[in-house]
């Protein structure tokens, strides 16, 4: 058997970190089976639907590289094939026509709850012996005794009474087939082995399971994830901070550390913390996904990124990094190589964010912070400084090495620790007091920049 799995979510707002790790289990799940691997976007909801939606969903999938060997399938675009199997079980007697009005249905609720009685459809036009009149939405005739069952992968056997079960709504008054309907006929269509989502849709699973048994299809088996809570205990959302995967794209982080921080978080594999992509694929198994929901930890996730960002390939963080800086406006053509920013920045900044922010002095206009620059470039250093200047003006070679030699000449004369030299001639250069080691700092910032900094700042002290 081939293993056919879907990642389908409905393009009503940013694609949130959550659906992002269903994505992710649907993807390492088919990749480990040699399987296929479905996008299929659920946007028959056409008023919450958007195509800025549809773009963040692919977007987002492009970003953390979870490429997809058939769609994106939009559902919008087979009505016909909804239609047809709608009409197939309307002849069938497998669904049925029911006319109740809106204010019928909302009387039958507010009778149901005055009883405390669960709100639920009567059957009232299950088996009208004349057809009724005026508008109709089209119903699901499920069975009335017995039970669904089925194994959840992740969750064992879960059993639900078909009592529990009222008769669905397949197709609205004006045609448009409902969210359980379509995806039992795309799951069948597409010939869905595994159904890996979220816990959300667990009460729509048995519904889909009688329509499926209806339609005579097998139906696929089902893994239902739990949800992600924010450290308060509730469902992560907005409040808690960053959701959608774009925004953690724009707040610094590389899709692979966001990739392996989800993976860990509802799974595991012993201790193991940090998984390559083939890792994932090679370990990763459905039993190994927790029943219990699991809290976000954005430490965790931040000391992730600094990983990958310190032991990533430079070329490939310098293409994110890239897009950082193009974002703060930096023109990258004006300084150092990125990866050479990379590899001397990557101790200092958790997030590439940082990093870009705190690169800017390579490529631009230094911007002086005043507090810094009164604690440390003070009126005494100008002699440091000045000698400081003369000693690297005459370096024919500009390497860290040189430079670090001539910082420690001019120290040893000047009778001073080096630090005392180095860290005013780092607020000199950079504006601040942060940067990566001095020597690495100034090569990277060339000669003729370092230099007329220093004069700029030596100017200013006399
Ligand atoms: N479209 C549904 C959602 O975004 C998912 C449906 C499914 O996976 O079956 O919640």
């Amino acid at each position: 058997m081939t293993v056919v799995t879907r990642f389908a979510p409905s393009p009503t707002g940013y694609l949130h970190i959550g659906g992002a790790r269903t994505a992710l289990y649907c993807y390492l799940y088919t990749h480990k089976m040699k399987g296929k691997f479905i996008l299929r976007i659920e946007d028959t909801d056409t008023e919450r639907s958007t195509q800025e939606s549809v773009q963040a969903i692919l977007d987002s999938m492009e970003w953390l590289n979870l490429k997809y060997d058939a769609g994106p399938y939009y559902q919008t675009k087979h009505m016909d094939r909804y239609r047809e199997v709608l009409n197939l079980l309307l002849k069938e007697g497998k669904a049925y026509r029911c006319y109740c009005s809106k204010e019928r249905l909302e009387n039958l609720r507010n009778e149901q709850l005055e009883k405390k009685e669960k709100p639920r459809y009567d059957g009232h036009c299950r088996d009208l012996k004349e057809p009724g009149t005026g508008p109709f939405v089209l119903r699901f005739r499920n069975p009335q005794e017995g039970v669904v069952e089925f194994d959840d992968l992740i969750r064992g056997k879960l059993v639900f009474s078909n009592t529990e079960l009222d008769d669905l709504i397949l197709a609205r008054t004006d045609g448009m087939p409902t969210y359980n309907f379509t995806v039992v006929v795309d799951d069948w269509d597409m010939k869905i082995t595994h159904v890996i989502r979220g816990d959300d849709h667990i009460n729509n699973t048995p519904r889909q399971i009688n329509i499926l048994k209806a339609l005579g299809a097998t139906p696929p088996l089902y893994a239902h994830v739990s949800m992600i809570l924010g450290p308060d205990g509730k469902r992560l959302s907005k409040r808690h901070g960053a959701v959608s995967v774009m925004q953690y794209r724009e707040d610094g982080f590389l899709p692979e550390a966001l990739l392996n921080y989800l993976v860990r978080l509802g799974w595991s594999h012993g201790d193991q913390e940090i998984f390559s992509m083939d890792e994932m694929i090679n370990l990763f198994d459905l039993k190994g996904i927790n029943k219990a929901p699991a809290a976000f930890n954005l430490e965790k996730l931040l000391w992730l990124n600094q990983h990958y960002i310190k032991t990533s390939d430079p070329a490939h963080v310098a293409k994110e990094l890239a897009w950082h800086m193009e974002r703060l406006g930096i023109d990258i053509s004006k300084g150092p190589a990125l990866t050479d920013i990379i590899k001397a920045q990557a101790e200092r900044a958790k997030t590439l964010k940082e990093m870009a922010e705190r690169s800017k002095y390579f490529y631009e206009e230094v911007q002086y912070n005043e507090d810094s620059v009164s604690k440390h470039l003070t009126n005494d250093l100008a002699p440091v400084l000045s000698s400081l200047r003369d000693e690297l003006t005459a370096l024919s070679k500009w390497d860290k090495e040189s430079i670090h030699k001539a910082i420690v000449d001019v120290s040893e004369k000047a009778g001073v620790k080096m630090g005392k030299v180095a860290q005013p001639l780092r607020v000199a250069v950079t504006g601040d007091t942060i940067s990566p080691p001095i020597d690495i700092t100034l090569e990277l910032l060339g000669q003729k920049r370092t230099l007329a900094r220093l004069a700029n700042s030596i100017d200013k002290l006399s």
